[in-house]
């Protein structure tokens, strides 16, 4: 399951009874939130290695209620504070390390 280090990547959020459900195209992970369609999207762009921050949201024409679509340029998430804490994993890692390696080296499981 691995893409190119740099596709972009369509994160499609639909609503269901108060929760927001985030599926990006090409990966299996889901992510859910009650809060909004972004922080869903964001939730699910942590959880598969993507910076967050790099989120956009996409017009809304032809989709259907409840659905909101979002796209991301696929750049993986790595340390971009100027600490050894990263901000978007909370390991301590370096900006050269992605935060998917971060995490693989600290051995935990995705
Ligand atoms: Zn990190």
């Amino acid at each position: 399951m691995q893409t190119d280090n740099t596709s972009p990547i369509t994160i499609s959020v639909r609503q269901s009874t108060g929760t927001y459900i985030a599926k990006a195209n090409g990966h299996k992970a889901t992510a859910s939130c009650t809060t909004g369609p972004i922080q869903a999207a964001e939730s699910l762009a942590r959880k598969i290695g993507l910076a967050p921050s790099m989120i956009q949201e996409q017009q809304r024409d032809g989709l259907g209620y409840g659905c909101s679509r979002f796209t991301h340029p696929g750049e993986l998430a790595t340390n971009t504070s100027d600490s050894a804490h990263c901000t978007n994993c909370g390991i301590c890692h370096t900006r050269t390390e992605t935060c998917i390696e971060a995490k693989a080296r600290f051995g935990g499981a995705a």
